[in-house]
């Protein structure tokens, strides 16, 4: 492939304003399919944004000093050079390369805020990149989307609203309300497409059970944030007749990041604007993301370890979206617990939930043995035989006590609930 071309679909300044989209985006999207395109616009991408950020952002022009950057052609040659939440979270301005036009938020591990700035151009590729993603799985003009995400500073709201904007779809911008006004929307408006998290969807779809009339015809419900199990994907879809396609981001990288695959084998990612590695990989493949961001001027992430645990999916899938996968979130770094002398996520006891929405677990002792309660919401049902071999076998030895705890689930419910909480005493 072309670098020539390459570097102009990279670099070409065709940003106007609007919905106007630049030819080299255009460019880049067709060739996006292409193998050789897309290895090389990866390294050459990576080339210049290395270059960009020691140069203009105060925090890595500090920390990429001791490297040759000429010998560095992948995040790989970093060697032992990470980016960190807590970095960003403690001073964001230095990773600054140009002035933001728009910042968003997100909860920090501290519980700071993580402010993240894009410049406008960064924010409208991120809608741009959205609106390929909705076009392949066949989203089109007459549909039209009812968005029940926040406007506020939270990223997907602006986001998608402004993919749609470029589609051509009509939007019902709702925002994060309570479930009863995004139900009362649905059928005021019959969208065919529901954006909302799958807290609000759950209620919704107990609202809907109980409605006497006929449900408008909904396509499909997009959700992000949480995991839903197979069996409650399922029930949704048999009360509405709709599908059920769930996203995984990140608002240090632009939110809509991942997308799940049609045919369950984990999350599609947007391999071209974003490098991902894993991390210290254990023998089942999983470790932790870390994500360069190759595209966006503002605050240019470079291997950024977010904290979620995952593995590279190789399984082949027939799906529209095609691009490489990672798979479900296992749970994330900080969320490790010991217990029985195994290292164990909240991820692998989420296997159990058949049927409603995973919290989390919460860990107490009784009589010295290390007591681990599945957090699910009202009405879940859980199957402890599905828990992977190696937990079965230490209950069954008698040195764990797994049970299941409900949890009440309303509209007012914070987005992030942790997903570990350790009562043992320390
Ligand atoms: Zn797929």
């Amino acid at each position: 492939m072309n670098r020539w071309l390459i570097r102009r679909v990279i670099k070409a300044s065709g940003f106007r304003s609007g919905y106007r989209i630049p030819w080299n985006w255009k460019l880049g999207a067709s060739l996006y399919n292409k193998e050789s395109f897309k290895k090389t616009y990866r390294e050459e991408a990576f080339k210049l944004i290395l270059r960009e950020v020691s140069r203009k952002s105060k925090f890595y022009r500090e920390h990429l000093e001791r490297y040759n950057l000429k010998n560095v052609k992948t995040p790989e040659d970093l060697g032992d050079f990470f980016t960190y939440p807590e970095q960003l979270e403690s001073h964001s301005e230095d990773f600054i390369c140009q002035k933001p036009d728009i910042y968003f938020e997100t909860s920090g591990s501290s519980g700071k805020p993580k402010r993240v700035g894009f410049t406008y151009e960064d924010f409208l590729l991120l809608a741009f990149s959205t609106a390929q993603g909705f076009e392949k799985m066949g989203m089109e003009k007459n549909d039209l989307y009812l968005n029940a995400y926040s406007y506020g500073i939270w990223v997907p709201g602006l986001i998608i609203q402004n993919a749609l904007g470029m589609l051509g779809v009509p939007a019902i911008p709702v925002g994060h309300q309570k479930a009863e006004v995004i139900f009362e929307k649905i059928l005021t408006y019959k969208p065919s497409i529901v954006g909302i998290l799958p807290s609000s969807l759950i209620i919704i779809t107990k609202l809907a059970e109980e409605y006497n009339s006929e449900l408008p015809k909904i396509r499909w419900f997009l959700t992000g944030a949480q995991h839903i199990p197979t069996k409650t994907k399922e029930w949704i879809k048999s009360v509405w007749n709709a599908d059920v396609i769930n996203g995984y981001g990140a608002t240090e990288f632009g939110g809509t990041f991942a997308m799940e695959c049609e045919e369950g084998k984990g999350y599609h990612f947007n391999d071209l604007m974003f490098w991902v590695e894993i991390i210290d990989p254990d023998q089942k493949g999983y470790g932790e993301l870390a994500v360069t961001t190759l595209a966006f001027h503002s605050m240019p992430l470079i291997r950024y370890r977010i904290g979620d645990i995952t593995r590279f999916v190789h399984d082949s899938c027939h799906c529209s979206l095609g691009t490489e996968k990672i798979d479900y979130i296992l749970g994330r770094k900080d969320d490790m617990f010991k217990a029985a002398g195994n290292n164990l996520y909240p991820g692998y006891f989420s296997k159990a939930v058949v049927e409603g929405v995973f919290l989390g677990v919460e860990i107490d002792t009784r009589e010295g043995i290390d007591c681990i309660r599945i957090r699910v919401t009202e009405g879940s049902k859980t199957d402890l035989k599905k828990l992977d071999t190696f937990i079965l076998d230490t209950i069954e030895k008698g040195e764990i006590i797994v049970e299941t705890k409900f949890e009440s689930l309303d509209s007012r419910i914070r987005r992030k609930i942790p997903k570990l909480i350790d009562l043992r005493p320390r």
